[in-house]
Protein backbone atom coordinates (compact mmCIF):
# COMPACT_ATOMS: atom_id res chain seq x y z
CA UNK A 1 0.00 0.00 0.00
CA UNK A 2 1.16 3.45 -0.86
CA UNK A 3 0.18 6.21 1.92
CA UNK A 4 0.80 9.82 1.58
CA UNK A 5 0.12 12.43 4.23
CA UNK A 6 -0.32 15.74 3.86
CA UNK A 7 -0.07 18.33 6.88
CA UNK A 8 -0.84 22.12 6.93
CA UNK A 9 -1.63 24.93 8.95
CA UNK A 10 -4.95 27.14 8.74
CA UNK A 11 -2.96 29.78 6.62
CA UNK A 12 -0.81 27.33 4.87
CA UNK A 13 2.64 28.86 5.91
CA UNK A 14 3.36 25.35 7.14
CA UNK A 15 3.00 22.35 5.04
CA UNK A 16 4.18 19.00 5.15
CA UNK A 17 3.91 15.67 2.84
CA UNK A 18 4.94 12.35 3.87
CA UNK A 19 5.01 9.79 1.69
CA UNK A 20 6.01 6.37 2.01
CA UNK A 21 5.37 3.12 -0.38
CA UNK A 22 5.05 -0.53 0.48
CA UNK A 23 3.52 0.15 3.42
CA UNK A 24 1.83 -2.44 5.59
CA UNK A 25 -1.71 -2.14 5.81
CA UNK A 26 -1.93 -2.96 9.23
CA UNK A 27 0.16 -0.44 10.41
CA UNK A 28 -1.87 2.43 8.84
CA UNK A 29 -4.31 3.13 11.99
CA UNK A 30 -0.96 3.10 14.13
CA UNK A 31 0.63 5.51 11.63
CA UNK A 32 -2.46 7.45 11.74
CA UNK A 33 -2.87 7.55 15.35
CA UNK A 34 0.88 8.97 15.80
CA UNK A 35 0.56 11.47 13.08
CA UNK A 36 -2.44 13.15 14.76
CA UNK A 37 -0.52 12.86 18.17
CA UNK A 38 2.15 15.15 16.36
CA UNK A 39 -0.58 17.47 15.39
CA UNK A 40 -0.37 20.92 17.09
CA UNK A 41 -3.41 22.66 18.03
CA UNK A 42 -2.96 24.89 15.53
CA UNK A 43 -2.30 22.41 12.26
CA UNK A 44 -5.45 21.01 10.54
CA UNK A 45 -5.16 17.84 8.52
CA UNK A 46 -6.95 18.07 5.23
CA UNK A 47 -9.04 14.93 5.59
CA UNK A 48 -10.32 12.83 8.46
CA UNK A 49 -9.27 9.68 8.96
CA UNK A 50 -12.40 8.44 7.35
CA UNK A 51 -11.94 10.35 3.99
CA UNK A 52 -8.57 9.42 4.37
CA UNK A 53 -8.99 5.75 4.35
CA UNK A 54 -11.43 5.84 1.95
CA UNK A 55 -8.76 7.84 -0.38
CA UNK A 56 -5.99 5.14 0.43
CA UNK A 57 -8.41 2.13 -0.34
CA UNK A 58 -9.93 4.00 -3.75
CA UNK A 59 -6.59 5.46 -4.86
CA UNK A 60 -8.70 8.59 -5.13
CA UNK A 61 -8.65 12.67 -4.05
CA UNK A 62 -11.38 13.24 -1.37
CA UNK A 63 -14.45 14.25 -2.70
CA UNK A 64 -14.95 18.49 -2.99
CA UNK A 65 -16.89 19.70 -0.56
CA UNK A 66 -19.82 20.86 -2.40
CA UNK A 67 -20.76 24.12 -3.65
CA UNK A 68 -23.33 24.78 -0.92
CA UNK A 69 -20.55 24.18 1.56
CA UNK A 70 -18.15 26.37 -0.07
CA UNK A 71 -20.92 29.14 -0.21
CA UNK A 72 -21.63 29.14 3.31
CA UNK A 73 -17.77 30.09 3.92
CA UNK A 74 -17.49 33.03 1.90
CA UNK A 75 -18.39 36.44 2.74
CA UNK A 76 -22.66 37.10 2.65
CA UNK A 77 -22.17 40.15 0.29
CA UNK A 78 -20.47 37.52 -2.42
CA UNK A 79 -22.70 34.38 -1.85
CA UNK A 80 -25.21 35.36 -4.93
CA UNK A 81 -21.96 36.18 -7.01
CA UNK A 82 -20.48 33.16 -6.58
CA UNK A 83 -22.91 30.84 -7.27
CA UNK A 84 -23.26 32.36 -10.71
CA UNK A 85 -19.60 31.87 -11.44
CA UNK A 86 -19.51 28.72 -10.07
CA UNK A 87 -22.31 27.91 -12.46
CA UNK A 88 -20.58 29.30 -15.43
CA UNK A 89 -17.75 27.41 -14.94
CA UNK A 90 -19.52 24.24 -14.46
CA UNK A 91 -21.11 24.88 -18.02
CA UNK A 92 -17.76 25.84 -19.36
CA UNK A 93 -16.12 22.67 -17.42
CA UNK A 94 -13.45 24.00 -16.25
CA UNK A 95 -12.73 24.04 -12.38
CA UNK A 96 -15.16 26.64 -10.15
CA UNK A 97 -11.61 29.34 -9.11
CA UNK A 98 -11.25 29.98 -12.90
CA UNK A 99 -14.03 32.44 -12.82
CA UNK A 100 -14.56 32.71 -9.22
CA UNK A 101 -10.99 33.49 -8.04
CA UNK A 102 -11.75 31.77 -4.83
CA UNK A 103 -9.77 28.62 -3.66
CA UNK A 104 -11.00 26.61 -0.32
CA UNK A 105 -7.65 25.01 1.69
CA UNK A 106 -8.20 23.40 4.90
CA UNK A 107 -12.05 24.90 5.05
CA UNK A 108 -10.97 28.41 4.42
CA UNK A 109 -11.59 30.69 1.75
CA UNK A 110 -8.49 31.77 -0.61
CA UNK A 111 -8.36 34.84 -2.71
CA UNK A 112 -6.64 35.49 -6.27
CA UNK A 113 -4.50 37.86 -5.74
CA UNK A 114 -2.12 39.57 -8.47
CA UNK A 115 1.49 40.82 -7.80
CA UNK A 116 4.13 42.20 -9.48
CA UNK A 117 7.28 42.17 -7.67
CA UNK A 118 9.74 45.23 -7.18
CA UNK A 119 12.59 43.40 -6.66
CA UNK A 120 12.67 40.99 -9.75
CA UNK A 121 10.11 42.17 -11.69
CA UNK A 122 8.06 38.98 -12.15
CA UNK A 123 4.06 39.01 -11.93
CA UNK A 124 2.22 36.15 -10.62
CA UNK A 125 -0.86 35.07 -8.84
CA UNK A 126 -1.46 34.10 -4.94
CA UNK A 127 -4.35 32.52 -3.28
CA UNK A 128 -4.51 34.40 -0.23
CA UNK A 129 -7.08 34.29 3.29
CA UNK A 130 -8.89 37.85 3.35
CA UNK A 131 -6.33 38.57 6.25
CA UNK A 132 -3.24 38.16 4.17
CA UNK A 133 -1.26 41.47 4.06
CA UNK A 134 1.75 40.35 2.32
CA UNK A 135 3.33 37.55 -0.43
CA UNK A 136 6.06 36.36 -1.49
CA UNK A 137 7.36 36.48 -4.76
CA UNK A 138 7.48 33.10 -6.43
CA UNK A 139 10.77 33.72 -8.00
CA UNK A 140 12.43 35.33 -5.60
CA UNK A 141 10.89 35.49 -2.33
CA UNK A 142 10.99 39.24 -2.07
CA UNK A 143 7.56 40.24 0.24
CA UNK A 144 5.02 42.07 -1.53
CA UNK A 145 2.13 44.30 0.09
CA UNK A 146 -0.98 43.72 -1.35
CA UNK A 147 -3.94 45.48 -1.18
CA UNK A 148 -7.77 44.86 -1.81
CA UNK A 149 -8.26 45.28 -5.73
CA UNK A 150 -11.54 47.64 -5.18
CA UNK A 151 -12.33 50.02 -2.48
CA UNK A 152 -15.40 47.62 -1.76
CA UNK A 153 -13.81 44.44 -0.52
CA UNK A 154 -14.52 41.09 -1.91
CA UNK A 155 -14.95 42.91 -5.12
CA UNK A 156 -12.59 41.78 -8.11
CA UNK A 157 -10.84 43.58 -10.41
CA UNK A 158 -11.36 43.42 -14.40
CA UNK A 159 -9.07 40.49 -14.13
CA UNK A 160 -10.85 38.56 -11.60
CA UNK A 161 -8.39 39.70 -8.60
CA UNK A 162 -9.68 40.15 -5.30
CA UNK A 163 -6.29 41.49 -3.84
CA UNK A 164 -3.31 43.36 -5.49
CA UNK A 165 -0.18 44.21 -5.05
CA UNK A 166 -0.52 47.96 -6.91
CA UNK A 167 -3.50 49.53 -6.12
CA UNK A 168 -5.53 50.87 -9.03
CA UNK A 169 -5.09 54.80 -8.70
CA UNK A 170 -1.57 54.41 -8.57
CA UNK A 171 -1.15 52.81 -12.31
ZN1 LIG B 1 10.67 38.65 -7.25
Amino acid sequence: MNVQINVASGYGEKRARVKIEGFPCELVETLLARTFQLIQENIEVEENYNETHEALSQNVEPSKSSVQDVVSLLPESIRGWYKQKEKEAEEQGVPSFYFTGIKIKNGIPHYKAFYICPNCGLSGRHYVPEDVKEVKCHNCEAPIDIFPAQAQLFKTDQWGNFFRSVMPDKE
